[in-house]
């Protein structure tokens, strides 16, 4: 306990140092958050300790203690997350104090509700703002909140605050109401025997991790809601993470029939009043579920009892820009901290966590069997080196063309799966050899033909088609590559009735947009979708027979260690969605090398051989999950300070023992938004100390202003 007039340390969100000294001004404890000033600036802290600069009283500010505090144990996750991931800790306490508002009274800004009115046309960006009012429940928005939640231009809601769809309206903000929940066990859900056993072998109190593995369809769900029902019953605050797109209706649902009432939604989408009100719910210990996103993690929670992750090996748990981590590792991580068990389920674990779990330090629970008897789809491969598999159009084979046929003429749907948007991804004059690549990086234009468009999928930059080659005026520029609009073209070529929609992030803009298409598909007014990954997730389509992956050797040419895992797991998804209900399902997969072990593999539904054999390849290569990397990228603006910079860290390249450093090396994507990028590899064994090497190296040359300097400690991606 501190009293008024004591010095303290103050942790401040910012990049540089670990505390600074402040005189208190009222009595607070440890943990407590605290207004201070920096340089003028007033910020948020937290009081760490005992001040211990030694500096006269004249040269210390005063802290005002705030009325939200955090535990010590959170302080200690927060230290431990700092020199894990490398991020600076202040940074590390920035991910928490991501709701300002929170410390401050509601704000009274002027508020607005969407109208329907059929007369107005709703264009993809007001069917956006639309929908953005929809999955916040309907609450009055303020224009920052339609902003920030929707990213469509002020002219769009000016002119929807003209034609009266959005109008202001006079209500103080409400109470969102969310501390007033109260959940039961509806006891709606019977598990069976082998969830049952699954269920009752997860015990809560201590730090334990539990794998629970099973094939979409086999009940994982009820059995982790067994464990959110039992540590909720105890008092205990329960977070259970998924990835983005699978915070469905559908889960929403489930969740409401087992527990009497819909959860607490934690998503980078919703209004500022509801994160202010979610935020200081979960502080003061009001809101004991929320159903959340990665940033859910570091929501001030105080007394958590369990975390469930589901899909835990999505790469949504990656954060890759404002600092790197591993939403799951440093769950993993709070939980041993705070002595609690988490949960983490997947019909296809991540590597890492496999290998915990052969290890002995998982507890590895298995669900086999699908729930309701629901058959598995009969997965092949279409080997497209042979010629009787050409069509006139290139890219859908003779089988899977028959198959379509057959699947519209039974009356059922079929899925198409490529993961690239628009129509093609290289646009070249084949006269002169021009290319259209994005000014900006070093990668080439995306054609998109709905609007007529390149679009860079890297920095999003977008610029008109051109008509011609810009160098020889030739007329004829060639669009190769595939892309979902070309799938399209040619499906409604051969298909001319067959009723079409395309499914990717440039169509579907909110999980509204997402939602309306199931429904459509649930009520048949779609026979064929064409989608990205977008569509892999989540959804059960009754009638869906048969599924089609157009280019299933995309993911295997990759550089990336973890390509075969990635693919595996990407397959896999998609596969599920095929014949879910009564009715077998066919999934065909377009590929120029069916020998190919991945292939064998998810047409067997042998994931556990596959698995285990691309583990011994990582065992030998000394590649994680049985030895470390750390990634340093150095970006900057100005190509020749970039290579001098990264000739002078090379110069002093520490020894580090058990492990060696390769680099620089220019980056894959060698230019992004103007950026030019170099990268560093350290790789080491499991014995390696990597953290405290690179630290003490990246210490030894001072960084210019203009060059960055970003660590990816366990990288994901190599581009
Ligand atoms: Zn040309
Ligand atoms: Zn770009």
């Amino acid at each position: 306990m501190f009293y008024k007039n004591d010095i303290v340390k103050v942790l401040l969100p910012i990049a540089v140092g670990d505390g600074y000294d402040y005189q208190l001004n009222a009595p607070a404890e440890i943990g407590t958050f605290v207004n201070a000033s920096v340089m003028n600036r007033k910020l948020i802290g937290v009081i760490i300790g005992a001040g211990d600069s030694g500096l006269p009283l004249e040269k210390i500010k005063p802290a005002t203690p705030l009325q939200f505090r955090i535990t010590q144990s959170t302080l200690n996750w927060i230290q431990k997350m700092s020199e894990w991931t490398m991020m600076p800790i202040g940074m590390v306490l920035k991910l928490i104090i991501n709701v300002p508002e929170a410390f401050n009274p509601p704000k009274t800004e002027q508020l607005y509700l969407f109208e329907e009115n059929k007369k107005i046309k709703m264009t993809d960006a007001r069917q956006a703002i639309a929908d953005a009012f929809t999955s916040n429940y309907n609450e009055p928005m303020t224009i920052s909140d339609i902003k920030n939640i929707t990213h469509v231009s002020y002219a769009v809601i000016r002119s929807m605050i003209n034609n009266k769809t959005l109008k202001p309206v006079s209500q103080q903000i409400k109470k969102t109401g969310l501390e007033e929940i109260n959940y039961f066990d509806t006891k709606k859900v019977k598990l069976n025997s082998e969830q049952k056993c699954a269920a009752d072998s997860i015990k809560l109190g201590d730090f334990s991790v539990y794998l629970l593995d099973g094939i979409t369809g086999s009940g994982k769900t009820q059995v982790y809601f067994d464990s959110v029902w039992r540590a909720y019953a105890t008092g205990k605050s329960v977070l259970l993470m998924m990835p983005e797109i699978a915070l469905t209706a559908q889960f929403m649902n489930r969740f409401e029939s087992r527990f009497g009432a819909k959860p607490v939604v934690w998503h980078s989408n919703l209004t500022a009043a509801r994160r202010r009100d979610i935020w200081r719910g979960v502080a003061n210990g009001e809101i004991k579920i929320i159903v959340g996103t990665r940033s859910a993690l570091f929501l001030p929670w105080s007394n958590l009892g369990l975390v469930v992750i589901d899909e835990e090996h999505d790469g949504s748990y990656k954060q890759e820009d404002m600092g790197n981590y591993h939403a799951r590792d440093m769950a993993i991580l709070r939980a041993k901290i705070e002595n609690f068990p988490i949960i983490l389920a997947s019909a296809t674990p991540a590597m890492e966590t496999l290998r915990n779990a052969s290890d002995g330090k998982y507890k590895h629970l298995k669900l086999k069997s699908r729930f309701g008897g629901a058959s598995m789809p009969v997965i092949e491969t279409i080997d497209f080196r042979k010629p009787e598999e050409h069509t006139d159009s290139g890219h859908i084979s003779t089988t899977l063309f028959n198959a379509l046929k057959q699947t519209l003429a039974d009356g059922q749907q079929a899925m198409l799966f490529i993961n690239r948007r628009g129509y093609a991804p290289i646009v070249q004059c084949k006269k002169c050899g021009w290319h259209a690549d994005c000014p900006d990086c070093s990668v080439g234009m995306t054609h998109h033909k709905k609007n007529n468009s390149l679009l860079c999928h890297i920095c999003g930059r977008t610029q008109p088609m051109q008509k011609k080659c810009p160098i020889c005026d030739d007329e004829e520029l060639s669009m190769s590559g595939i892309g979902l609009e070309k799938i399209q073209e040619e499906i409604l070529a051969k298909f001319p009735n067959a009723r079409t929609a395309l499914v990717s992030s440039d169509t579907i803009m909110s999980r509204q947009a997402l939602e309306r298409l199931v429904n459509k598909m649930e009520s048949g007014e779609i026979d064929i979708v064409i989608g990205t990954q977008i569509l892999a997730k989540g959804h059960h389509f009754p009638n869906l027979t048969l599924v089609g992956v157009i280019d299933a050797d995309m993911g295997l040419f990759s550089t990336d260690f973890r390509s075969g895992e990635k693919t595996f797991q990407q397959l896999f998804q998609v596969a599920g969605r095929a014949g879910r209900a009564e009715l077998p399902g066919r999934v065909l997969l377009q590929t120029y090398q069916p020998e190919h072990s991945v292939f064998n593999a998810i047409c067997t539904y042998n994931r556990d051989d596959f698995m285990a054999n691309d583990m011994a390849g990582r065992r030998v290569a000394k590649m994680p999950p049985f030895g470390q990397l750390i990634a340093i990228i150095v970006e900057s603006e100005k190509e020749h300070i970039l290579k001098k910079f990264c000739e002078n860290l090379a110069a002093v390249t520490p020894k580090i023992k058990n492990a060696k450093i390769f680099g620089p090396i220019p980056a894959q994507l060698y230019k992004i938004r103007t950026w030019y990028r170099m990268r560093f590899l350290v790789a080491g064994d499991e014995r390696a100390n990597l953290q405290s090497a690179v630290k003490h190296w990246l210490s030894k040359i001072k960084q210019p202003a203009n060059v960055r300097i970003k660590i990816d400690v366990n990288p994901q991606n190599f581009m």
